[in-house]
């Protein structure tokens, strides 16, 4: 198939809001990726790994969207460094099917296991250890960038470093990430000791964070919205360790297998209401007491939604947004407690909220991660939910916080700019490599990242 060969598709991101119609392109050798670039035959173009991101990160209304999952060939595997290199389109599901049995894990990892190398890389994934590790890009020692003019870059933390920096975290506008070489951990079975903790409140629930992370490889917390008078906020912490093999019996790899179940969709015509997730919120409370060194397989620990293949339909037509808030550590109480009054008052209280803790940033130029706390909260989308959460984007900013890009589908452009204090060097490297603007997206250009005229209808 010609590189220029299109499907038209309507894609969302995994929110499922907004919808955009897209001229889809599905390159399946690295060649044909610069042929796509060089043809002309759209005003721009986005990369596009497994759609994971909310909003519109992987969408380009009016220009074109070039799907990477068939770039996924593993390259070389270094057992003793534990130094993968794959291309771009390799899954993080991937990686743990091939190099889980032989000891190995991904460094950081985000609440879903179908995502891209690229994916994660452009979004500077972090997981929940990144009070302890940081984000994806400190495992990443280096990778191959396809920019818009054809030209392979190498980037690493000491060649092309400002590119390196651009690109992790950059949203796929520097390039297309053809290749990665990412350092695995190494790991001694397919499980977690873990450590279950009830707080109170949200209160109780970053004190006992605060006081115990530094013990934990892993800590994040699941904290309960819907919850009405003194429980508002109860939440459970949960903190996790590699297991020792010894911990285990003969096979510290066997998982009980678990196939992801499709809810069929006449239930998903009951859609999530306030009422059903209360009382799954009290149920989850209830059965998580206070627990230490319970074993856990990696996949019920790390992707407990990747249990159900499409759980992103059940907050109806509409879809939802995933607001991703992150404060620094001086306002971060003071700030959640206000957004959180702010939305239930409103009568948007969130259905799902995770609350995890951020170590020191790295260089990333567009990087979410910096110290402080961050809570990601998922709210189907309605009429009002823009004034709404325009109203929250105040606190965020008076609180100096700012919102995650991978899961951002409403934040306005001064927002973005009054929170990113690196853009305009971004801007200045991404006119460097890309001065025509061929790489752009429907979030670059709401954003004002890219520039409107970039892509013309
Ligand atoms: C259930 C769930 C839980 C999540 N939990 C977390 C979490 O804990 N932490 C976290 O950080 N994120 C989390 N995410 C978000 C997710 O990790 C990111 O959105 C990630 O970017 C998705 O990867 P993808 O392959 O699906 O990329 P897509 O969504 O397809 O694309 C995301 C961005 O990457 C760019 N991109 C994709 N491939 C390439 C490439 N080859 N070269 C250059 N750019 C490229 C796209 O242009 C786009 O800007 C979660 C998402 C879900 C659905």
């Amino acid at each position: 198939m010609p590189a220029t060969a299109y499907v038209r598709e309507t894609l969302s991101g995994w929110g499922r809001f907004p919808v955009e119609p897209a001229h889809v392109y599905r390159a399946e050798k690295r060649a044909e990726l610069r042929e796509l670039l060089a043809s002309g035959a759209e005003p721009s173009y986005i990369a596009r790994g497994l759609g994971r991101s909310y909003g519109d990160a992987a969408l380009n209304a009016g220009g074109g969207v070039v799907r990477q999952t068939r770039l996924n060939r593993f390259l070389s595997f270094d057992p003793q460094t534990g130094i993968l290199e794959c291309e771009a389109g390799v899954s993080f599901a991937e990686i743990i099917r091939h190099f889980l049995p032989r000891g190995f894990f991904p460094p950081v990892t985000p609440g879903t296991q179908f995502v891209t190398v690229g994916g994660a890389i452009a979004a500077d994934v972090h997981g929940k250890n990144h009070h302890r590790d940081g984000t994806l890009a400190n495992f990443v020692t280096d990778l191959q960038l396809l920019t818009a003019d054809g030209r392979v870059l190498h980037g690493s933390p000491s060649e092309n470093a400002d590119v390196f920096w651009a690109t992790a975290g950059g949203m796929g506008l520097t390039g297309i990430i053809l290749t990665a070489r990412l350092r695995l951990r190494r790991v001694e079975s397919a499980f977690l000791t873990v450590e279950y903790r009830r707080a109170r409140c949200l209160d109780e629930a970053l004190d006992v964070m605060a006081e115990t992370d530094a013990g934990h490889q892993y800590s994040v917390a699941w904290v309960d919205c819907l919850a009405t008078g003194a429980s508002f906020g109860r939440s459970v912490v949960m903190q996790g360790d590699h297991a020792p093999a010894a911990r285990l019996g003969k096979d510290p790899w066997k998982v009980r297998e678990r196939r992801p179940v499709t809810l069929p969709l006449h239930l998903l015509a009951f859609a999530l209401n306030k009422l059903s997730v209360a009382a799954f919120n009290a149920l989850y409370c209830a059965s998580h007491r206070d627990r230490a060194g319970q074993l856990v397989d990696y996949a019920r620990f790390f992707y407990p939604l990747d249990a159900i293949r499409n759980w992103n339909r059940l907050y109806g037509r509409r879809g939802f947004v995933q607001y991703q808030v992150m404060f620094p550590p001086e306002t971060a109480r003071s700030s959640l407690s206000l957004l959180l009054r702010r939305l239930v008052q409103a009568g948007y209280a969130p259905y799902l909220a995770v609350l995890k803790r951020f170590g020191d940033r790295n260089q990333g130029l567009l990087s979410f991660p910096m110290k402080g706390i961050t809570l990601a909260l998922d709210i189907p989308v309605s009429r009002a939910l823009v004034e709404v959460l325009s109203g929250c984007d105040s606190i965020v900013l008076d609180g100096g916080g700012r919102l995650y890009l991978a899961k951002d589908a409403l934040m306005s452009g001064r927002t973005f700019a009054a929170s990113y204090p690196r853009l305009e060097e971004f801007r200045q490297l991404k006119a460097r490599l890309d001065p025509a603007g061929m790489l752009s997206s429907s979030l670059a250009r709401r954003l004002g990242i890219t520039g409107p005229g970039v892509a013309s209808g």
